[in-house]
């Protein structure tokens, strides 16, 4: 499938996890990835595993909290590719703690990556995208952004957050041909997930009617799809991605 045939696409926190599957889905389908983490190692090694399978991949340390960082990169890649048609905002990070321990220090820390941090890179690329008259603008939610969750206050109001954003540009954005949606990924099996105990891990299982939780290439073929022309009319809206959890 060849859908995204040179489209060049932001993938933020696209060195491991499901942004790492998202670029090795939107390599496959045709795109120019550009792999932007916070992790040097990991984001050479994406872009070199990219290349050898003859995909073409650009990387860069980008902290989506820095927002110089994310300048020089869009500065680099406009120069170097000419245009910007894709930005997948998936950095993301927990800190969870119920909400008489959460110190100030977890909350500030989880609003400054998962939603200041999308706030960064969209207002980066979005005049790029205006003066093209195309582009398309994705970001991580999450099923906690629709249903909140036990122990993460911070994480449950960034992702709750990104759909304002999300409804918000689509209405600024959609008339200049832009278009901007957001995904809700139930329990997905990455590192993301490391924190929490198998027995509740166990429990999370159950909670999904497909009885299992999710891979990264789940979420990775649903971005894919938004991307794509596929999905010339979806704007504004959020897809939920979890086995039927809230069913
Ligand atoms: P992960 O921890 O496996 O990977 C996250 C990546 O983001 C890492 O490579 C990390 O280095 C990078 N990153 C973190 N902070 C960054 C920053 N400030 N700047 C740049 N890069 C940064 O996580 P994941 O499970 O793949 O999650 C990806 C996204 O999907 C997150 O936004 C997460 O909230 C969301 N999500 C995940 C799940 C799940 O169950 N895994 C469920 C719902 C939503």
């Amino acid at each position: 499938m060849t859908r995204l045939e040179g489209r060049i696409s932001i993938i933020t926190g696209g060195a491991a996890g499901i942004g790492l599957a998202t670029a090795r889905r939107f390599a496959q389908e045709g795109a120019i990835v550009v792999v932007c983490d916070r992790n040097t190692a990991a984001v050479q090694a994406a872009v070199q595993a990219l290349t050898a399978d003859g995909h073409q991949a650009l990387g860069y340390t980008v902290d989506v909290t820095d927002r110089a960082s994310i300048a020089a990169m869009i500065d680099d890649v406009k120069a170097k590719q000419g245009r910007i048609d894709v930005l997948v905002n998936n950095a993301g990070i927990t800190q969870d703690a119920r909400l008489s321990r959460m110190t100030e220090e977890q909350f500030d820390a989880v609003i400054n990556v998962n939603l200041k941090g999308v706030f960064n890179c969209t207002q980066a690329v979005a005049d790029i995208m205006v003066e093209q008259g195309s582009g398309v603008i994705l970001t991580a939610s999450s099923v906690v952004g629709l249903y909140g969750n036990f122990g993460q206050t911070n994480y449950a109001a960034t992702k709750f957050g990104v759909i304002g954003f999300t409804k918000t540009w689509a209405r600024e954005l959609g008339p200049k041909g832009i278009r901007v949606n957001a995904v809700c990924p139930g329990f997905i099996e990455t590192d993301i997930l490391k924190t929490i105990p198998e027995k509740v891990l166990e429990s999370l299982r159950a909670t999904s009617w497909q009885r299992r939780l999710g891979q990264p290439e789940e979420i990775a073929s649903v971005y894919a799809f938004l991307a794509s022309d596929d999905a010339s009319y979806i704007n504004g809206t959020t897809i939920e991605v979890s086995g039927g959890m809230s069913l």
